[in-house]
């Protein structure tokens, strides 16, 4: 069992390093290296509450379509260097992990709504969500300039004030595992959820893997 309140900086690390080196050997075409590289986070589930900010449209975003939404995240996200602005934590996009959920459905259990039981804590202290800066409450709006990059985590913990952006923006060589992404959609995920992953592909301006 994994609890929020003794969940720290480190274990987030580890847990991105170990997806890290799982997405390093999916590259390089070694799928068994890669679930070996797992092993350390293999199969943990996510006892305690789940929510996430991000399936929950608020009402500065109801007049933005969705896509649009999701494009806004992605350029949120790669402008942040996939660091959580709040704990300066490497963070991943949800699709990535979706993506090795996807490869490795055993070692990181995955539910679309995020079931009790049913999923991996990297989805709630890895996954990346796009959060106002100015909240929506004070009349900030849902844009790149007014978005920045928390953990779904960090995001749950967070009071209704401005986030402080500044300190950890370009400091890190972090791509939250982009590079591996098309390689991971071609090794087999892209297979499950064709359109997810193109789309979340396109938004992140990679290069479509080739399809059989
Ligand atoms: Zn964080």
């Amino acid at each position: 069992m994994v609890d929020i309140r003794e969940f720290s900086l480190q274990d987030t690390e580890s847990y991105a390093l170990s997806l890290l080196r799982a997405a390093e050997r999916v590259s390089a075409g070694d799928l068994e290296a890669a679930k070996l590289a797992l092993s350390p986070v293999a199969m943990a589930i996510w006892v305690g509450h789940l929510s996430s900010t991000s399936m929950a449209v608020t009402r500065s975003e109801e007049t933005i379509s969705r896509t649009t939404r999701e494009s806004i995240r992605a350029r949120v996200f790669m402008r942040d260097n996939h660091i959580c602005t709040a704990c300066g934590g490497r963070s991943v996009p949800r699709c990535v992990l979706v993506a090795m959920h996807d490869l490795f459905p055993a070692e990181i259990p995955y539910h679309p709504n995020y079931k009790r039981g049913f999923t991996h804590p990297v989805f709630w202290f890895l996954a990346s969500e796009a959060d106002h800066v100015v909240p929506h409450s004070l009349g900030g709006a849902f844009s790149v300039d007014n978005l920045t990059t928390l953990h779904a985590a960090c995001n749950t913990q967070k009071s209704n004030r401005a986030t402080s952006v500044a300190a950890v923006r370009g400091s890190a060589g972090w791509d939250g595992l982009l590079a591996h992404y098309p390689a991971m959609v071609a090794a087999g995920a892209g297979a499950k959820r064709v359109a997810y992953h193109r789309a979340w592909i396109r938004r992140f301006g990679l290069t479509q893997p080739l399809r059989d």
